[in-house]
């Protein structure tokens, strides 16, 4: 066989991927296994973005799209800026990509070089780290400490910030901890920034409507409007309006790094999907309730996993601000032994652990480099995720 490219020993599948093929491994062997790894909404993708799908694919929007997304969608996606943000864009400073993932790659693919460093608050969503070694840049951690809600501390940012440092990655709510920053919070990360001139600014808000208690999400464009020139903002409807297998992303941000990742989605592939484009149209005009319905069905399952995991003895979990996801700390449970005889050294062995005796499949902390913690996500139906806390509950009442 020939020689694959060395691109390929920089990276590997995630860990949330790789749990996930386990546990559907288990049920096609006809396991009971309780799924809580995927960040996928358990709800139906809203009926007007199907129907409109369905509508502009007999109207004959069926040919290649525009390669940064349809004049129809720009402008959607312009005026949910507007609306939710307060921010104005023209259209050549917005681009349309398959999901958020691939508007992060482009994202990525545009702005960084061979050597070039990205700071990468921790814990983190798996997929950045892999990105940044494929562009070829090396990720530098900085750890968000349990203390600090999981949040970014300004003197962190700035301690970790080199000549080589190109990029910033800023994800809140985030993945997988469900922290989300203040306008205060953000303003301090701000003040860093402006220390650091050379350095763009990446802003995942893929998670933006999924907030909770009342808290106002604020995104970094809006509070530090001078580093606009900077912020690439990214998000998408995969997550707010339950649309994960549509594809549909995007990004805004100043117009030479639009085009810059617009040319190389060119190169990857020739646009999204054009039906699909007419669904996130529909999504992102039509009514918004979905939107909060969502939400406090989320919040309500949120708080019925952290008071839940709270009775574990061992455990103890932050109740955080949004997103779908808990991330306990399992301190408590590492040194002890499974009632099926398995000693736990790290958060790897009670997931596998938990995987193995009792059916509940959750990804471990070390996946989004922070141990020991576990994350759980609770876009699950009420059912599941009860059967999962009971099931838990137990593995843990077994320890010795
Ligand atoms: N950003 C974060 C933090 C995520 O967790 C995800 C999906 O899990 C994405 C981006 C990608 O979203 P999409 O499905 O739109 O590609």
């Amino acid at each position: 066989m020939p020689a694959l490219a060395t691109r390929l020993s920089r990276t590997r599948t995630a860990a949330t991927v790789s749990q996930t093929i386990k546990a559907r491994a288990l049920t096609e062997a006809g396991h009971d296994v309780i799924q809580l790894t995927i960040g996928e909404p358990d709800f139906h993708s809203p009926r007007h973005a199907i129907d409109a799908a369905y509508e502009a694919a007999l109207a004959g929007d069926t040919k290649y799209p525009p390669q940064d997304g349809s004049k129809a969608l720009k402008l959607a996606v312009q005026a949910k800026f507007k609306r939710d943000r307060g921010l104005d864009y023209a259209l050549d400073e917005i681009t349309v990509s398959n999901g958020g993932k691939q508007a992060l790659y482009n994202a990525m693919m545009a702005t960084l070089d061979d050597g070039d460093e990205v700071v990468i608050p921790a814990p983190y969503w798996g997929a950045y780290g892999l990105m940044v070694q494929v562009a070829g840049a090396t990720p530098v951690y900085v750890t968000c400490p349990q203390n600090n809600g999981f949040k970014l501390r300004p003197e962190d940012l700035d301690a970790a910030i080199t000549p080589k440092t190109k990029l910033l990655l800023l994800n809140l709510p985030n993945n997988p901890t469900g922290a989300a920053c203040t306008r205060e919070e953000l303003a301090a990360i701000a003040d860093v920034m402006r220390k650091h001139p050379n350095v763009w600014i990446i802003s995942d808000d893929m998670y933006e409507h999924l907030v909770y208690d009342g808290f106002e999400y604020t995104t970094i464009a809006q509070v530090a409007p001078d580093l606009r020139e900077r912020i690439v903002t990214i998000s998408g409807v995969s997550k707010s309006y339950a649309m994960t297998g549509w594809r549909v992303g995007f990004a805004a941000g100043p117009k030479e790094l639009i085009r810059g990742m617009t040319l190389m989605q060119g190169h990857a592939t020739a646009g999204v999907s054009a039906p699909g484009q007419a669904a996130a149209v529909a999504a992102l005009n039509g009514p918004q309730e979905i939107v909060t319905e969502m939400r406090d069905i989320y919040r309500r399952r949120r708080d019925m996993v952290v008071d839940a995991l709270n009775l574990m003895p061992g455990i103890s979990c932050h109740r955080p601000e949004g997103a779908f996801y808990v991330f306990p700390n399992i301190a408590g449970t590492i040194g002890r032994t499974t009632a099926g005889g398995k000693l736990i050294e790290t958060d790897q062995d009670f997931a596998a652990a938990l995987l193995d005796e009792a059916h509940v499949a959750l990804v471990h902390g070390a996946a989004f480099g922070m141990s020991p913690y576990l994350r759980i996500s609770y876009a699950t139906d009420d059912d599941s995720l009860a059967r999962a806390m009971t099931r838990m509950a137990e593995f843990v009442a077994g320890l010795h």
